[in-house]
């Protein structure tokens, strides 16, 4: 708040008032002075949450919200309310009778990096979110489920619209005000990025950082390039070289995605050829499966029930743990890969 002259003290109660108040607009934060308030007013501070301006309720509980940005976009952001089931399986979750929910937040509005089989890379790159806007998506979710942070276990999951690590600086700031000013330690929150290596080797010498999931998605370089173009810049060994970089903190384990695309990197010798790239690696890792889900415009299909059972049994037999990610909210377009804006989905569906 140097810019205004007023006590530093005036900006953690204004924060207070937004992260933990959930304070609609200034005239509500009434621990501000009326006359510094008229002031930041003035000279043109807009303050406030996030409006949640469209919602979508699937028949599985998950929740897609619209959030309105101050240029007349919107950012979307799904609430799961038990969870998706990826990041189970880590013991975190013993000893503990909070229910628990996740928060899937977005990092851009579009995406540049083009992966064939996601429909927010159809948006392309609009812009980069705010460190204001990606924690605001969190207090905005927060408030329409009441929920009292410290009563339930939040996850917070940064796998919405847009590569965090591309938007390296505001992601990071974002990550920092949840930890510090609504108190959700990072140890429950995940980012998920496609390989962005220099993104990597900022975040491994993070001091406070969530954990790390890797979009991998393919067994080889080849096969990879051919979904995720952006592996010709950093290709399958610079990836995982990156990653041994981050330091882990104890029973920590780095998550490696793969969307199943049926026919196409869903075969058991897909699932062997996996098992060796990331027994090679030797690091805490587990791989978390996701069945493709359709979005319109796009020619890839579902892997039926067998085969992503036996990719999952191909996986653990190289002594990996694997875990299948119930799709959440498809329906609704809430599920991965799936947000785009509605607006374009009717066009489009
Ligand atoms: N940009 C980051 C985070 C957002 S995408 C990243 O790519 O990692 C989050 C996850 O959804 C990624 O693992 C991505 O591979 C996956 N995904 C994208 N489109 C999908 C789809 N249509 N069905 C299932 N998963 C998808
Ligand atoms: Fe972007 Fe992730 Fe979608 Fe790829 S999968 S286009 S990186 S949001």
């Amino acid at each position: 708040m140097g810019q205004l002259e007023a006590p530093a003290y005036r900006a953690k109660q204004l924060a207070e008032a937004l992260y933990r108040q959930w304070e609609n607009d200034l005239d509500e934060v009434t621990t501000l002075p009326k006359t510094l308030r008229e002031m930041m007013i003035s000279r043109g501070f807009q303050v406030g949450l996030p409006r949640i301006v469209e919602s979508f309720v699937s028949i599985d509980g998950t929740e897609r919200y619209l959030i309105a940005t101050n240029d007349g976009q919107t950012v979307e952001t799904v609430w799961m309310p038990d969870g998706d089931g990826g990041e189970a399986g880590d013991g975190s979750e013993a000893g503990t009778d909070l229910r628990r929910a996740t928060i899937c937040v977005s990092s851009q509005i579009g995406c540049a990096v083009n992966c064939q089989f996601c429909l927010t890379a159809k948006l392309g790159i609009i812009r980069n979110l705010t460190a204001g806007e990606i924690a605001g998506q969190v207090v905005a979710v927060l408030k329409r489920h009441k929920v009292e942070v410290g009563k339930r276990r939040i996850n917070l999951v940064f796998m919405g619209m847009g590569e965090p690590f591309l938007n390296y600086d505001e992601f990071m700031a974002a990550v920092r005000l949840l930890v510090e000013e609504i108190g959700i330690p990072e140890s429950r929150m995940t980012v998920s990025t496609s390989g962005i290596v220099p993104g990597i080797l900022r975040f491994a010498e993070e001091k406070v950082r969530p954990k790390l999931a890797i979009s991998l998605n393919a067994p080889n370089d080849k096969a990879r390039t051919e979904i995720m173009p952006i592996t010709k810049k950093w290709d399958i060994a610079h990836l995982i070289q990156a990653v041994r970089q981050v330091p882990l903190r104890p029973k920590e384990k780095v998550t490696f995605e793969y969307v199943l695309l049926g026919g196409l990197n869903d075969r058991q010798r897909d699932a062997d050829e996996v098992g060796q790239v990331l027994r090679k690696a030797n690091l805490p890792l587990k791989v978390n499966l996701i069945v493709w889900n359709p979005g319109p415009g796009m020619h890839y299909s579902m892997s039926d029930p067998h085969t992503v059972h036996m990719f999952q049994y191909r996986i653990k037999y190289n002594n990996i743990p694997a875990y299948v990610r119930r799709p959440r909210g498809r329906d609704i377009y809430a599920a991965c890969g799936q947000l785009k804006r509605t607006t374009e989905l009717v066009q489009l569906g």
